[in-house]
């Protein structure tokens, strides 16, 4: 497996594979691989001829008190997993590399960036849709691929990329879970033993919403209080950041149900801040 370092050495291969005639495939991913990222590795093996995996923990969308310095980082064994999912090449640059001195242009996606996470983690989305871009720009994916669990950033670069007419798919893929329900995510590594045993109570929370609106529930504001109190019921739960019924096109709340509907979580379980969500059509 080619792990590579620079734009130069990507774009040189890239080029190379697609004067061959072959379609690209992209998953842009901070690393530390888990079962969420190998199913868009894998899904990108089989739709594309070539898989460009990016491993790049990005300063740009950590906050200052944010976890940049400590997110976990394991590279050889990335690798390794990138290998098996099915990836043909690692690009993974330099911070440097990305972000040469004197670097000042950034992509920002206005209204969809403010909301839910952006109204918490400032500047979090504009470091998102820079870096992606970036990558776009680096790569040229005929596809790139994203997980739904991040759904705020799958609608802004979605929006991006009809906005700036930028030239690929955007293939989004569904949550990959644990068998108690809780999202995969390379920050579940934080928790203690307790803590992982608390986090359940983001995907509770949310299949409790959604079995109130099966049950012919339609006020999206009572179903937000009523996921609220089941994350309030759980005491390793420090902090909510915010619980919200909205449209996950245009993440705007939705106080009365129908069509496509998105129930969505951030909450501490002690220090760690976790997110999901979950999708519902009500009729
Ligand atoms: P990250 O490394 O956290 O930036 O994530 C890289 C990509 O993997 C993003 O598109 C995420 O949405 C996706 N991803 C992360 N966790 C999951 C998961 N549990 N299920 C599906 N996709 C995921």
């Amino acid at each position: 497996m080619e792990v590579l370092e620079t734009v130069a050495a990507v774009r040189a291969r890239v080029r190379a594979e697609r004067r061959a005639g072959k379609s690209i495939g992209l998953v842009p991913t901070m690393g530390y691989l888990h079962e969420g990222h190998l199913s868009l590795i894998r899904r990108a093996r089989a739709e594309c001829d070539f898989v460009v995996v990016s491993i790049f923990v990005n300063p740009l969308q950590f906050g200052p008190q944010e976890d940049y310095n400590t997110y976990p980082r394991d590279l050889n064994r990335d690798t390794r997993l990138a290998a098996e999912a099915g990836a043909d090449v690692i690009f993974h640059p330099t911070p440097e590399e990305m972000y040469p001195a004197g670097f000042q242009t950034h992509v920002e996606v206005e209204k969809l960036s403010q909301g839910l996470c952006g109204a918490f983690r400032p500047g979090h989305f504009r470091g998102v849709a820079t870096v992606v871009t970036k990558l776009f720009n680096i790569v040229g994916p005929d596809r790139a691929y994203f997980g739904e669990k991040d759904a705020q950033q799958l609608a802004i670069i979605r929006r991006m990329v009809r906005d700036l007419n930028l030239d690929v798919e955007i293939v989004p893929m569904p949550i990959v879970r644990e068998s108690d329900g809780l999202a995969l995510s390379s920050r579940n590594t934080y928790l203690s033993p307790a803590e992982r045993r608390a986090a359940t109570v983001l995907y509770r929370a949310l299949v409790y919403g959604r079995d109130l609106i099966a049950a012919g529930e339609r006020d999206g504001l009572r179903v937000r209080d009523a996921v609220r109190r089941t994350l309030e019921s759980e005491p390793l739960v420090s902090r909510i950041d915010y619980v919200a019924v909205v449209d996950p096109d245009t993440l705007e709340e939705k106080t009365t149900l129908s069509g496509s509907v998105m129930l969505a979580v951030a909450a501490y379980i002690g220090k760690v801040r976790l997110i999901d969500n979950i999708k519902v059509v009500v009729d």
